[in-house]
């Protein structure tokens, strides 16, 4: 027995998934990227359909100039964690105009997405409090009951019902509870009750933190989130999001309408033993940020897009996760081989999408997953539907067969 043993059946899966001839669905190598929609894979120019570049800000004139003028002034790197040399002024200012725009008096910068939830939650929750999440929360939140010493319930996914019982179970418990959901769940594109959910966690006394990371800068006026355009502000504790996906760079953040989250700057272990984001990255992203509470247009464009797709997927008879229409659209198979042939067939036709399969997806469930870019041009969509509708032939889910 060695250690790599255990790895054994994780490389049969791997070598399945595709070899070095052709390009695989797993890791797929980008050769060159040339825009937020275009690269060149395996020599051959592809639409990128499966990024998460919601806005097109990676390639954004003003974002890129900020970026440029920061490294030129301050370097490439902090080197340091924000409690000791890595606290430069362009943190504390991107905290406050991501608190500010929620109106909230708290807001923490972290150094990548997975590290807000690691490092809030982690923190805000610890020996003798209860933290109580969806089952099917993304990793950094499992992850982030793991590092704190507070109890984990789970619920099953999007059950608000069940999310009151084990609530209610807790009795006076609940009120040092923290319930953690996200808002739109990205393996399926589906969303949360999140109306119910926040009536319930009040009702209990207990806390709400909502991860907003696919549908920040989506949805809602002033691009806030799904939190935002359902009008709960008012009943959510936390939210926390990623500058990764519509923000175009890289870190995370959580805000909050507590005061007190500024506390947890000195006991968030994931916030201290690590360096901070560079100046690069968090000028970019307060320009992103700029762009997102102004960004009508972008969410106008992403928005015609995600309805003319749904609308296509609906027509060929291609089975989705959701038929709430959103920036992911995840087509679903039960058998692996299914989902395969579609992504290399998208993939053969110049379309970029992601393949998931068990154990990464929910239900055993085998995806390939569309997401769409306010940076997508109508030639750009025409060209994935005509793919999708050529490939929806040759499916098992074809219009006739479709569930
Ligand atoms: N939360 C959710 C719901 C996510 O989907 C992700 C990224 N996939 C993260 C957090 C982590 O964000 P990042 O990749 O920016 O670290």
């Amino acid at each position: 027995m060695s250690l790599f043993d255990k790895f054994e059946a994780l490389a049969r899966l791997r070598s399945a998934l595709g070899d070095d001839k052709r390009p695989s669905s797993v890791a797929t190598p980008m050769d060159e990227v040339n825009s937020a929609t275009s690269a060149v894979i395996a020599g051959r120019r592809v639409v990128l359909a499966g990024t998460n570049n919601y806005l097109g800000l990676t390639f954004d004139a003003e974002c890129r100039a900020a970026a440029i003028k920061a490294i030129e002034s301050m370097g490439t790197g902090t080197t340091g964690s924000r409690m000791a040399s890595g606290n430069y002024a362009g943190h504390r200012e991107l905290e406050r105009a991501l608190a500010d725009a929620f109106g909230w008096p708290a807001g923490i910068v972290f150094s990548t997405g997975y590290q807000a939830n690691l490092g809030a939650i982690s923190a805000l929750a610890s020996a003798g409090d209860t933290l109580v999440i969806d089952a099917d929360s993304h990793a950094s939140i499992h992850d982030a009951c793991r590092l704190s010493l507070a109890t984990t319930i789970r619920f099953r996914h999007n059950d608000a019902e069940n999310l009151d019982r084990r609530l209610a179970r807790l009795g006076e418990e609940a009120k040092r509870a923290l319930v953690v959901v996200e808002s739109l769940y990205s393996t399926l594109g589906d969303r949360a009750p999140l109306r119910e959910m926040a009536e319930i966690t009040r009702r209990h006394g207990a806390y709400l933190m909502v991860d907003e990371a696919h549908s920040f800068g989506l949805f809602g006026a002033r691009g806030l989130g799904i939190c935002e355009e359902l009008g709960l502000l008012d009943q959510v504790d936390f939210i926390v999001g990623t500058f990764s996906k519509s923000l175009g760079g890289v870190g995370g953040f959580c805000v909050s309408r507590h005061p007190e989250l500024e506390l947890i700057r000195m006991a968030s272990r994931p916030y201290i033993f690590t360096a901070s984001p560079p100046p690069g990255v968090i000028a970019a992203t307060r320009q992103a940020l700029r762009r997102v509470l102004d960004g009508q247009d972008l969410r106008a464009r992403l928005w015609r897009h995600v309805h003319r797709l749904y609308e296509a997927l609906a027509r060929l008879g291609y089975r989705t996760g959701t038929e709430e229409p959103g920036p992911v659209a995840a087509i679903v198979f039960d058998q692996r081989d299914a989902a395969m042939a579609l992504w290399q067939g998208l993939m053969d036709a110049g379309v970029y999408t992601n393949l998931m399969i068990p154990p990464a997806t929910p239900s055993g469930l085998n995806i390939v997953r569309i997401s769409l870019s306010a940076a997508h041009s109508d030639e750009d969509l025409g060209h994935i539907i005509a793919a999708l509708e050529k490939l929806s032939l040759q499916q098992p889910q074809a219009p006739s067969a479709a569930a």
